[in-house]
């Protein structure tokens, strides 16, 4: 509510949009329905980022099946709860029950076991996952893991009535739930009333998306939709980003550093490199990232 004033964010000139993606209809875990925002072939373009999975759903059957035990090894997941309850359970011995509004973020590291199990047989189901990369040098690092309830969540209000939460990174002088040295991701949701503008200085080297998932927003001209995911230019003569919203609107701001390194994907393993991959798959079978403890 305050910390607006301390930091001036005045975007001299914003980037405009590379490119619109409505996203991929598929389902994952248990058979758990959603849009994958932020596919594999763009990876590289988004880097660090390495995938972006929207949910949301008022039938239970999209859901309930949630996502029984799975490993992962090598980033960073950060699921954002817009409504319901999902009840996260690791191999490292953490357990969190993730609600309205919340955010969990869990660093795999060197390797996690977890399931991420609803906890509700009804009602509404709506978040984010996104997969934040790890640099190579951080890969195996141990596993970390905290969940954020929504009043836990660093937040503030501009006057014009635009209301933002601080997800990661730092915005107009507030320091995010997480920060991170390697990536310096930002992640922001921000409620921007019909009419109003709302601006955000990045660096050029970033990059940056916009995604809706609520009303509509511009940016340089370009229409963004409820859920669609608009790439921004990385437009070197450009400061940050101006977004106005069409009506009332709700969207994310995510934006990081590249790492520029080899990425090798094999489903829930994030390496450099084909090596690192049979490695990790090797150490799942062997039973070395851990076993999840019976409920
Ligand atoms: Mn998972």
């Amino acid at each position: 509510m305050n910390a607006h004033t301390n930091s001036s964010q005045t975007v001299r000139h914003s980037r405009g949009v590379e490119q619109v993606v409505v996203g991929t209809a598929t389902s994952d875990g248990a058979g758990v329905r959603l849009t994958r925002l932020l596919t594999q072939n763009l990876q590289r373009r988004l880097d660090p980022f390495l995938m972006l999975d929207a949910f949301g759903s008022d039938n239970p059957d999209d859901y309930i099946a949630g996502f029984p035990d799975h490993p992962h090894r090598g980033f960073e997941t950060v699921t954002y709860m817009i409504a319901g309850r999902m009840r996260h359970r690791d191999s490292a011995g953490h357990e969190g029950l993730l609600e309205n509004g919340g955010v969990q973020w869990m660093t795999a590291g060197h390797g996690v076991i977890h399931s991420e199990i609803p906890e509700q047989e009804a009602g509404r189901m709506e978040g984010f996952q996104l997969w934040l990369n790890l640099p190579g040098k951080d890969k195996l690092c141990p596993p970390w893991y905290r969940d954020f309830a929504a009043d836990q969540l660093p937040r503030y209000r501009l006057p014009d009535g635009v209301a933002v939460t601080v997800i990661a990174g730092e915005s107009m002088g507030v320091t995010g739930a997480v920060t991170r040295a390697g990536t310096q991701p930002l992640y922001l949701d921000i409620h921007l009333p019909a009419g109003k503008r709302f601006e955000h200085l990045l660096p050029a080297g970033h990059n940056a998306f916009v995604v809706v998932y609520r009303g509509a927003v511009e940016v340089a001209g370009q229409r963004i939709s409820d859920r669609q995911l608009a790439i921004l230019d990385n437009d070197a003569a450009a400061d940050g980003v101006h977004v106005s919203a069409l009506e009332d609107s709700r969207l994310l701001l995510v934006a990081g550093q590249p790492l520029n390194e080899p990425i090798a994907q094999y489903g829930p393993f994030v390496m450099n490199s084909e090596q690192e991959i049979y490695q990790a798959i090797n150490d799942y079978r062997s039973g070395r990232l851990g076993k999840l403890q019976a409920a």
